[in-house]
């Protein structure tokens, strides 16, 4: 199904690992023209004769999916032939096409309120419809912190006005995410929130992570941990490492990240409560998360698209888009976290989508704000990961929906017939070049410009509805 290129692999430069994707080519003669967002839906969609890739029901085979009134209807071998018939339907031909569930993201910036400049809500899910997401979960790191039931119902209320993929507010662990006081976390999860999280920062102190882990337990929410001891990071640019000391920037020890992550899977333990992990980074987070697992700890963890693709080599040139929170690291990294996203000891990917404008990241290196955005080229980078066997497509799939509606507790994504349509119909070997113009995020900040990515999203559905549609012109 996938064309592999030896040359261009091996013209691949140095920064990218070897997934297949990032070497620099010529734009291809595939022009997409400008997405559009809120597409008048039928009603009654066809989807005919197309691969549909349901790792939950076991389900990987050719099909005709049916969509009436925002539900899945009919899925199976000719199962459109009446549906097709009827008034005001439309057919899409599945031919070299995946349906999938649409994905759920449990991290990410919208930056509203307080940023809006970088991104806000209503283009932060325009990104995340055009990226195959039907539900974006939003960190509290806001101009004021979402700490409060105020700021999380504004949140769902503008959303809704919004529309198109669905918002999950996170609310803070602490008030001001000063790492303190804990937040009023009842009243966040009855405004909507579905965790809590610092993120941005870590939660320091043993002794209010551990309180708030019993807090949060009582509300069965989930705690989502920065994992960073700040006391080894101080000034730290990047990675520390060969490629830190050649470019004589100050280094993030991995250790950071392991000391956190050993310190909280004790304290999960200790309360029962459910703890998760944010963009797991470094190989040792990684055999301390499977240690855990084993041990039976209520423990899941997350990567980030661009954490299991780029090594700390991508810095050189001091290139500020890959100046991110935790860092880039080494190839043994990257390689410990494919193999924990493909065991399951990584639950998900999430794409830590963090918009910067021109002014944070058009600077001196040190001055440089952390994070990229990931919404729109999330897939494609897993699917560069699927083509070259470092991840199994089942895994993938299941990474972007089921399992974080798993960790958060959320309504299981399926294609089962009476399921709501959250829905995305994939092009896996359509190649497109990504450029700002192209982005429906309002920040541009991602190494991948001007890259050629292989796989695109052509049709997001929430609830029955099109949010998303990829046009395509000549
Ligand atoms: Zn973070």
């Amino acid at each position: 199904m996938f064309i592999r290129d030896a040359n261009r692999t091996a013209n691949a430069t140095s920064h990218f690992t070897s997934c297949g994707l990032g070497y620099p080519l010529p734009a291809r003669n595939v022009v997409l023209a400008a997405c559009r967002m809120s597409q008048p839906t039928p009603s009654v969609l066809v989807f005919s004769g197309i691969r549909a890739i349901d790792p939950g029901r076991n389900l990987d085979s050719l099909v005709d999916v049916v969509v009436e009134r925002g539900v899945i209807t009919k899925v199976g071998p000719k199962a459109g032939d009446a549906a097709r018939k009827a008034e005001g339907c439309r057919v899409v031909d599945g031919k070299g096409k995946w349906l999938l569930s649409a994905f759920i993201d449990l991290h990410a910036h919208l930056r509203e309120p307080g940023q809006e400049y970088k991104e806000d809500i209503a283009t932060g899910l325009a990104a995340a419809a055009a990226g195959g997401f039907a539900r974006v979960c939003a960190m509290p790191n806001t101009r004021p912190v979402n700490d409060t039931r105020a700021i999380t119902e504004m949140l769902v209320a503008r959303a809704a006005e919004v529309g198109g993929p669905r918002l999950h507010p996170i609310g803070a662990i602490t008030v001001g995410q000063k790492g303190e006081e804990l937040t009023e976390m009842g009243d966040l999860r009855d405004a909507g929130a579905v965790a809590v999280s610092d993120d941005g920062h870590c939660v320091m102190s043993a002794s209010v992570m551990r309180r708030a882990l019993e807090y949060a337990r009582t509300f069965d929410l989930c705690v989502i941990q920065h994992a960073e001891d700040h006391t080894l990071t101080q000034g730290a640019q990047m990675h520390e490492g060969v490629v830190s000391a050649r470019l004589g920037l100050r280094g993030w020890p991995r250790e950071a990240e392991d000391i956190i992550v050993a310190r909280d899977v004790m304290l999960a333990e200790l309360t029962g409560a459910r703890y998760h992990v944010a963009h797991v980074s470094s190989m040792g987070a990684v055999r301390i998360l499977r240690d855990a697992k084993a041990r039976g700890i209520a423990v899941t963890a997350e990567a980030t698209p661009h954490h299991l693709v780029f090594t700390d080599e991508a810095v050189i040139g001091y290139r500020t888009e890959c100046k991110v929170n935790p860092p880039l690291r080494s190839q043994q990294d990257v390689n410990a976290l494919r193999a924990a996203l493909a065991d399951g000891t990584i639950d998900c990917v999430a794409t830590d989508h963090a918009p910067h404008s021109p002014l944070e990241k058009d600077c001196e290196f040190q001055e440089a704000a952390t994070g990229m955005i990931g919404l729109e080229t999330c897939l494609a980078l897993l699917l560069g990961l699927v083509r070259s066997g470092a991840l199994p497509l089942a895994r993938v799939v299941d990474a972007l929906t089921a399992a974080p509606a798993r960790v958060l507790g959320l309504e299981k994504p399926s294609l089962a017939e009476g399921a709501r349509a959250d829905l995305v119909v994939v092009a896996p070997e359509r190649r497109w070049t990504v450029t700002a113009e192209k982005l429906r995020s309002k920040s541009k900040n991602t190494p991948l410009l001007g890259q050629e990515l292989t796989g695109a999203v052509d049709l997001t559905l929430v609830g029955g509805k099109i949010v998303f549609e990829r046009q395509e012109d000549g």
